[in-house]
């Protein structure tokens, strides 16, 4: 166990020991001196999180309390940091020492993730609910989000997305003056992309002209887009996020500058390649694609992956254009994204200075202590 970091791995745990699933534990240093108390999981490779300093026992409301503090800690953080928006990420893991637990708000729609066999214990979650209903009032929902690979990881029974509070799924919320909507039940799992929120802002302030929004997804770049371009097209492979993008579009028209914007079903590779081989030309593009290192393993191939939609984008920029590109795999470093984009920026014959060196929003924190709750990495540079 590092200092200050928070799991302990099944293999660094002295001969074979039985976790009892999701019980709060005492961990034991080699010299039998207590160093904290975690969470523990008898199936994930990472078999213990840690949760406090302090010695905790499993007995009574012990974890209840903690998790009932822990949340509302977690939601006054965000009352402080957050600003223009009621859609924000309340509970981010263990970047709020709620190890697998996850609550994104929307509104008055709340969607709780529970990742680990600690966050599935019925006293854990009842204490999380009433936490958000002091928080945040009686008039809220709570929809709980089931992953059903994570429930099988976890040794967990099957279960089904469900409502745990209230009697709303679906809502219209607010970020940065626009509104978007929001259904949990639709048939895309993944609400919004709350953790980009303040680059939409940022990157407004130097878009221009003839914009594209690439990976748009339910165009939360495009809309932003939008109020400050002539002219926006989104692109996106699925036909759902285009249309869902479409009625965010029309719920804001009265804001856009750049009138519609045009949706485009593709695959973006595809379109990347035909657009910059027929010598099509932007002043701004953004490139905010899947994780596409999901372990460390493919992050080579990730790179490949990014360095060929970087060279495209940058190939297709007017001079004195904006390019924003993201990535959001922590696995591929700042350093190695970096150099990605100066590979591409070589090829391409083209000089990129960075504007802004951007990372996920603050209601998504950073611990010092815990590398993995950095993941995003978003660059906005001019380009000659
Ligand atoms: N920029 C968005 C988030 C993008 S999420 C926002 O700010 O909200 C990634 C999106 O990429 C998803 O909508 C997914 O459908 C899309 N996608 C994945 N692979 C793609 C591909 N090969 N071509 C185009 N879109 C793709």
């Amino acid at each position: 166990m590092r200092i200050g970091h928070p799991w302990v791995y099944r293999s660094d745990l002295a001969g074979k020991q039985e976790l009892t699933p999701g019980s709060l534990v005492h961990i034991i240093g080699e010299d039998g001196r207590f160093l904290a108390s975690a969470l523990a999981s008898s199936t994930s490779q990472i078999a213990l999180r840690v949760i406090s300093t302090k010695p905790l026992s499993d007995s009574g409301n012990v974890l209840a309390s903690l998790f009932s503090e822990r949340v509302s800690a977690a939601a006054e953080y965000r009352r402080e940091l957050v600003a223009d928006t009621d859609a924000y990420r309340v509970v981010f893991s263990e970047a709020d020492q709620l190890p697998g637990l996850i609550i994104d708000r929307y509104a008055d729609v709340f969607i709780l993730q529970a990742l680990t066999q600690a966050t599935n214990r019925e006293d854990a979650r009842d204490a999380a609910v009433s936490a958000l209903q002091i928080e945040y009032g009686p008039a809220i929902s709570i929809f709980e989000r089931v992953d059903p690979r994570i429930r099988r990881l976890e040794a967990l029974p099957e279960a089904e997305s469900n409502l745990l509070y209230g009697s709303e799924t679906a809502t219209p919320f607010l970020m940065n003056g626009l509104t978007f909507h929001f259904d949990a039940t639709a048939g895309q799992k993944t609400g919004a992309f709350l953790d980009q929120r303040e680059n939409y802002v940022a990157t407004a302030q130097y878009a221009h002209g003839r914009a594209m929004d690439v990976f748009s997804y339910h165009g939360g770049f495009a809309l932003h887009l939008g109020r400050v371009c002539e002219q926006v097209t989104g692109v996106d492979v699925s036909r759902a996020a285009l249309e869902h993008a479409e009625k965010n579009a029309l719920a804001n028209s009265a804001q856009l500058k750049c009138g519609e914007i045009e949706w485009i079903e593709a695959d973006a590779f595809e379109l990347l390649k035909d657009y910059s081989s027929q010598g099509q030309q932007y002043d701004t593009i953004v490139l905010d694609p899947p994780a596409f290192a999901k372990t460390k393993r493919t992050v080579d191939k990730a790179l490949t992956g990014y360095k060929e939609i970087n060279l495209r984008a940058l190939k297709m920029l007017r001079s004195g254009g904006t390019l924003i590109t993201n990535s959001c795999s922590h696995h591929v470093s700042r350093e190695d994204f970096t150099a990605m984009l100066a590979s591409a920026a070589a090829n391409a014959d083209r000089r990129v200075r960075i504007l802004e060196t951007r990372t996920q929003s603050k209601d998504h924190p950073i611990v010092a202590t815990i590398p993995e709750t950095e993941y995003l990495k978003c660059l906005i540079c001019f380009v000659d």
